[in-house]
C-alpha cells in the first residue's frame, strides 16, 4: 500500500531478493522514524480536511433523512423539529447528533422505547464517508504518476489548486453527491424523483462553476479542468437553448402548450403501471413540441454570435468557460436520456424512462460536465444489467431482490462512482475496450490503427504542488 506515497522514494526495501521490488506490482517499503514523520506531515492537512468533510457530510446526511421522509408527503423540510413518529417525543440536541445520537439511544426512542430504524445512521455514515473519501481523492497526496492506480482518481487540477482555490467546485460536486443519495432513496421508495432535488443541484452547479471561474489559475491548465471547457460558439448555443426551454416552460405554465401525459390518471389507476396507458407514442410528439423552442433558441443564438463576430473557436473568459461547460453538461446529460426516452417510447408504445431520470442526468452533467454524464449513463446501463442478473439468481433467497428497481438509482450510483472511484472505472473501461479490440483482432486479423494513445502529461511546472513552484 505504500506505493501511494511516492515521495518516500529514499526508504530502504524491507525484504531483499525479488520481493523487495514488487509483490504483485505493489512496492514494499519500511518507514524509519524520520520517514514516518514525513508521512504524517504530508498527509496531516488532507486528513484534517477529510475529518471536517466527514463531520459536515454526517450533518448533510442527517438533513437528507428529514428530506427523504418529508418531501414526498409535501411537509415542510425545516419545521417542525425532529420527533419520534410513534409517541411525538421531541429529540434533544444530543439525540439529534448525526450517527452519535442513534448510538447514544441504542436505536430506541427514550420515551416510548420503540425501535428507530438503523437506516438513519447508515445514511448519515454513507454521506459522511462519501464527503471524506472525495476530499482525500481530490486533495490527498496520492501518487498520480502515469502508471499508478490513482492516476485518474480525479483530475490533478484539484490537488494542485488546493481546497482554498477550488472550494466552489468541491461544493458543487458534494451537492450533487448528496442530491444523488436523496434521489436514490426517494426513487427506490416511491418510484418518483421529486424535481426539486435535481433543480437545486443544477442551480448550485451553475452558480458554483461561475464563482470558481473568478478564482485565478494558470492559463496552460485548461486541459485539466475538472469540467470540459467550452468556446464562445458553444456557450452562445447553450444560453440560447436554455432560453428556448424557458419559453417552453412558460408556454406550458400558461396553458398554451399541453404538458405530456396530462391525462395519465384517466387511464391509469393510482399504483397502476404504464402498460395501462394507451397514448405513449402520441405523448412523445407533445414532448418533441416542448423541445422545439429550445433548438430554435440555440439556432438563433448561434446566428447572433456569428453576426456580432463571436462564433470563433476562441476560448472564453474563465467564468463563462466553466458556466458554459456546466450548461453543456446539463443539456447533453438530460438530452441523452430524453432522446432514449422518446425513441424507446415510440418503439415500445409505453413510457420508457421517467422524466425524473432526465432531470437527474441533467444535474449530473451540470455538476461534472458532458463527458462524465455520457460515460456514467453507459456505466449505469452496465450496473442495471449486473443487478438484473444478480436478482435473477438471488430472488429465491431474499424478498429484497424481487422488487422492480427504477433506473434512477443505477444512474446515481454510476455518477457517484465517477466522483470517488474514477480510477477504477477508467481502468475498467480501458480493459473492456482492450478486450473488445483483442476480440476484433482475433476475428478479423486486422491490427487497430492507433493501438497506443499517448496520455496527456502535465506541464512540468504544474506537476508540483502550488507552494513548491
Ligand atoms: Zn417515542
Amino acid at each position: 500500500m505504500f506505493a501511494l506515497f511516492p515521495r518516500l522514494g529514499r526508504c530502504r526495501p524491507m525484504v531483499s531478493g525479488p520481493f523487495a521490488r514488487s509483490v504483485s506490482g505493489v512496492h514494499v517499503w519500511c518507514l524509519s522514524n524520520h520517514e514516518s514523520s514525513l508521512f504524517l506531515t504530508m498527509w496531516a492537512p488532507s486528513i484534517v480536511g477529510a475529518f471536517f468533510a466527514f463531520c459536515f457530510g454526517a450533518c448533510v446526511g442527517s438533513f437528507l433523512n428529514v428530506l427523504v421522509w418529508r418531501l414526498p408527503t409535501g411537509q415542510s423540510v425545516v419545521t417542525p423539529p425532529s420527533r419520534c413518529p410513534k409517541c411525538g417525543h421531541r429529540l434533544t440536541w444530543r439525540e439529534n447528533l448525526p450517527i452519535i445520537g442513534w448510538l447514544l439511544l441504542r436505536g430506541r426512542c427514550k420515551a416510548c422505547r420503540s425501535a428507530i430504524s438503523p437506516a438513519y445512521p447508515i445514511i448519515e455514515l454513507t454521506v459522511a464517508l462519501l464527503f471524506a473519501g472525495a476530499f482525500l481523492v481530490f486533495y490527498g497526496p496520492l501518487d498520480r504518476g502515469p502508471n499508478d492506480l490513482f492516476h485518474d482518481a480525479a483530475s490533478p487540477w484539484w490537488h494542485i489548486q488546493g481546497f482554498s482555490r477550488s472550494w466552489p467546485a468541491y461544493v458543487v460536486v458534494m451537492t450533487l453527491v448528496a442530491g444523488l443519495v436523496a434521489m436514490t432513496l426517494v426513487d427506490a421508495k416511491s418510484m418518483l424523483i421529486p424535481v426539486e432535488i435535481p433543480t437545486f443541484v443544477t442551480v448550485v452547479a451553475f452558480v458554483g462553476w461561475t464563482v470558481q471561474g473568478f478564482i485565478p489559475e494558470p492559463r496552460n491548465f485548461r486541459d485539466f479542468l475538472p469540467i470540459p471547457a467550452t468556446n464562445w460558439a458553444t456557450a452562445f448555443a447553450c444560453v440560447g437553448m436554455l432560453g428556448g426551454l424557458g419559453v417552453s416552460r412558460w408556454l406550458v405554465a400558461t396553458g398554451r402548450l399541453r404538458a405530456s401525459f396530462s391525462d395519465w390518471y384517466d387511464y391509469v389507476k393510482p399504483g397502476g403501471d404504464g402498460n395501462d396507458y394507451p397514448h405513449a407514442r402520441r405523448e412523445m410528439m407533445a414532448e418533441v413540441a416542448f423541445l422545439l423552442p429550445g433548438f430554435a433558441g440555440a439556432g438563433i443564438a448561434c446566428l447572433v454570435a456569428a453576426l456580432i463576430g463571436y462564433a470563433s473557436t476562441d476560448l472564453v473568459c474563465q467564468p463563462m468557460t466553466l458556466l458554459g461547460g456546466s450548461m453543456l453538461g446539463w443539456i447533453v446529460g438530460g438530452g441523452l436520456v430524453w432522446a432514449i426516452r422518446i425513441l424507446g417510447s415510440l418503439a415500445f408504445g409505453r413510457e420508457a424512462m421517467g422524466l425524473g431520470d432526465v432531470h437527474l442526468q441533467a444535474a449530473v452533467g451540470a455538476a461534472l460536465g458532458w463527458k462524465v454524464a455520457v460515460l456514467a449513463f453507459f456505466v449505469a446501463v452496465f450496473i442495471a444489467i449486473i443487478w438484473a442478473l444478480a436478482s435473477l439468481l438471488l430472488r429465491r433467497f431474499s424478498r429484497f431482490f424481487k422488487r422492480e428497481i427504477p433506473f434512477g438509482p443505477h444512474l446515481a450510483i454510476a455518477a457517484i462512482l465517477f466522483v470517488v472511484a474514477r480510477g477504477v472505472l477508467v481502468g475498467g473501461l480501458d480493459g473492456f475496450t482492450r478486450t473488445i479490440e483483442g476480440g476484433v483482432r482475433l476475428a478479423t486479423g486486422v491490427e487497430p490503427a492507433d493501438a497506443e494513445i499517448p496520455r496527456k502529461s502535465l506541464p512540468a511546472q504544474l506537476a508540483q504542488p502550488r507552494d513548491q513552484r
